[in-house]
């Protein structure tokens, strides 16, 4: 029946009994900025295979910026960027001088290659907005724990973007299971034990009575 089958695919991801979602194996193919790749490799329990900038041509594909993200660094959080924005005119500057690395910086690579330099070694002054591709490969439960990181409004802002697209992926592929991840892992809050106990105290003090917080308190007690 679906609806055991729902009840029980919460009931094991809420119990963390994971291996039945290490069955269903998903693999995307994604491009993105080096700086993006950098940061999704640390996910080490997918199996990828990228481009080799060894064995062919870099392509001439470079990430700038959408004009409303060229924010100021932000003073509460030191991997990440405000809400302030720059002025019109320092944006324009901006992208002025992304925009004129990268075309400098492939000219370059161009000009080595055409030298006769080795495209391993051409390649070395590229920038991190560089575009690579490949095809990663990752398990459901694994997919989940990248997508609780990487949606997390911790995560940098581009990663996020291919996380959010990939949630729609999964959602297809496996709806019920991303319902469950929704309700009992994204959405979900881990509390201490000092918090359970406070909020214990409260329950028991303010209630009444009240079947709702009698409820409540028998999840804290689970
Ligand atoms: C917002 C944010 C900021 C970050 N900032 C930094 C930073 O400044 N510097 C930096 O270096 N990294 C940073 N990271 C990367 C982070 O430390 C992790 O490497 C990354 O999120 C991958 O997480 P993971 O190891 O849990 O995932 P995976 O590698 O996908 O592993 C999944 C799970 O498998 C298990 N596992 C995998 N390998 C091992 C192992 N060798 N031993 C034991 N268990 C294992 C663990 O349970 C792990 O949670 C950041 C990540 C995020 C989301």
């Amino acid at each position: 029946m679906v609806r055991e089958d729902k009840a029980l695919i919460g009931y094991l991801l809420r119990n963390e009994h994971t291996s039945p979602f290490e069955q269903v194996v998903l693999t995307f193919h994604c491009k993105m900025p080096i700086f993006v790749a950098r940061q999704w490799i640390r996910h080490r329990t997918a199996r990828v295979n990228e481009m080799s900038g060894r064995y062919s041509t870099m392509r001439n594909e470079f990430y700038l910026p959408e004009t409303d993200q060229l924010r100021t660094q932000s003073r509460t959080n030191k991997q990440g960027r405000s809400d302030e924005d720059l002025s019109a005119e320092e944006k324009q500057q901006v992208l002025e001088m992304l925009n004129k690395n990268q075309v400098a910086a492939y000219e370059s690579y161009e000009r080595l290659l055409g030298a006769g330099l080795a495209r391993e070694l051409a390649r070395i002054n590229l920038p991190l907005s560089t575009y690579t591709e490949w095809y990663w490969q990752i398990d459901l439960r694994n997919l989940f724990h990248f997508l609780n990181l990487r949606l997390s409004a911790h995560a940098q802002y581009e990663i996020r973007k291919y996380a959010e697209v990939m949630v729609g992926i999964t959602r297809k592929v496996a709806p019920v299971a991303y319902e469950a991840f929704e309700e009992h892992v994204l959405r979900a809050k881990r509390l201490p034990a000092s918090v359970c106990k406070k909020l214990k105290k409260f329950l028991s003090s303010a209630t009444g009575g009240s079947t709702e917080a009698e409820e409540l308190l028998k999840i804290l007690d689970e």
